[in-house]
């Protein structure tokens, strides 16, 4: 007996090694089981090209419609895939189009396997990161400053009122400067979206900054971060879970020793850095699941890592490939448990769970993927392929549903 979904997932198909591997989940552990209606989009290179890349927006459209999507990975056009793909256009990342019109923040979750070891030994819990996606350095204005001359910060109001001005430097010799922004409504969006993360995983909430040096602009993310905190004091007791904010190098250090469970929200450039800090210190790419959560109240579930491009090249030339599913699986169960959260199904959230715990259980029973099984605890490791190692799954899941 299939269980029923109640209301329709948005899919969005992508590229290279992740497309293979979507298809296998879809058939081998999500279509046998489930009654529920797939809204595909397919956002492979190809056919965001023959679209106009109209597709990326449809879907995006679609998930603002239904409310939760699941991705696959998908190529972003640089000069190689232009020739590759005989492009009409560079078209511009999927993520980017879908996050602007869902307005959204990513978060990056690593999945935590016992045999697979982290390389800081504390980290027994999953750290989840939140990268504020907009300012500051990202969009920065810059300049060289060829000799000797007087740098200023001017303030221009609109409404005619006197400009604002402050020396910023009074050059000698050669400099280089920068101006950077951002704006409170993005910050404080920021700061919902990482409080309604943090109040529906039941997770404390850290935040660091460098407000003693920069006592305006960070002290704003300080001050925005706090309001909202303040306006949901009710909430975080309920929920059981505290607020933290000290300085971003204390908050590093704590990382380093802390046990994890806790989100951790980042400024754009820490966010940048420290993910891919923490993807490399739980182990594998192939373990990091990311959520985009948009003020709008919808989700997009996606594996951080990309197309796996290299593996897609030894498949086509028709080598066995061992690549690890994963997080592309963890993109389907985060989805659908978020649906049946949604629909009030616990069947659905049930079987998610049971997805999930048979990946576990099968990387856990030795069978895994290629770049584990390098890294794992277990003694006797089997490596499997890629299809090897879903069809493990498979078994498993299907002993869990009869
Ligand atoms: P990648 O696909 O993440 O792969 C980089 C390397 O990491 C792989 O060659 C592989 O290492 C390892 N790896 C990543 N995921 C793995 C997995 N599931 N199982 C086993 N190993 C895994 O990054 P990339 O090669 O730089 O990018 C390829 C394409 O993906 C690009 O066109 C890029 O635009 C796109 N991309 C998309 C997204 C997205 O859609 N969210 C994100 C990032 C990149 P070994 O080769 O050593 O085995
Ligand atoms: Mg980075």
């Amino acid at each position: 007996m299939a269980i029923q979904v109640k209301t329709p997932l948005v899919e969005l198909d992508g590229d290279e090694m992740t497309r293979i591997i979507w298809q296998m989940i879809k058939d081998k552990l999500i279509l046998p089981y489930l009654d529920i209606d797939l809204k595909y989009y397919d956002l492979g290179l190809k056919h965001r090209d023959e679209t106009g890349d109209q597709v990326t927006i449809d879907s995006a459209a679609a998930i603002l419609k239904y409310g939760v999507g699941v991705k696959c990975a998908t190529i972003t056009p640089n000069g190689a895939r232009m020739k590759e793909y005989s492009l009409k256009e560079q078209w511009k990342s999927p993520n980017g189009t879908i996050r602007a019109r869902l307005d959204g923040t990513i978060f990056r979750k690593p999945i935590i396997v016992n045999n697979i070891p982290r390389y800081v030994r504390t980290w027994n819990k999953p750290i989840t990161i939140a990268r504020h996606a907009y300012g500051d350095i990202y969009k920065n204005v810059e300049m060289r400053i060829p000799g000797a001359g007087k740098t200023e910060l001017v303030y221009t109001p609109a409404d005619g009122s006197p400009e604002v001005r402050q020396v910023i430097h009074e050059f000698k010799n050669l400099g280089i400067i920068q101006g950077v922004h951002n704006l409170d409504k993005s910050i404080r969006s920021f700061a919902q979206a990482c409080i309604q993360y943090a109040l529906g995983e039941k997770i404390d909430l850290w935040l660091g900054l460098k407000d003693t040096i920069s006592k305006t602009y960070h002290a704003r993310f300080r001050d925005i971060f706090q309001e909202e905190v303040d306006a949901k004091k009710a909430e975080f007791e309920k929920a059981g879970i505290t607020y933290l904010y000290t300085l971003i190098d204390d908050i590093v250090a704590r990382i380093m020793r802390h046990e994890g469970g806790m989100l951790w929200a980042c400024m754009n450039y820490d966010g940048d850095v420290q993910s891919d800090m923490l993807a490399s210190g739980f182990g594998s790419l192939g373990l990091m699941t990311s959520v985009l959560v948009s003020p709008l109240g919808v989700y997009e579930y996606e594996a951080a890592h990309g197309t796996v491009q290299r593996h897609y090249y030894q498949h086509l030339k028709g080598e066995k490939t061992s690549t690890n599913s994963t997080a592309s699986i963890f993109a389907w169960t985060g989805g659908l448990r978020k649906r049946g959260e949604l629909d009030s199904t616990p069947d659905v959230v049930d079987f998610a769970d049971k997805v999930e715990a048979a990946t576990l259980e099968t990387i856990e029973s030795g069978v895994m993927t290629g770049d584990l099984a390098s890294i794992t605890t277990s003694s006797n490791p089997t490596k499997a392929t890629t299809e090897g190692f879903i069809d493990a799954v498979a078994e498993r899941l299907k002993a869990k549903l009869v």
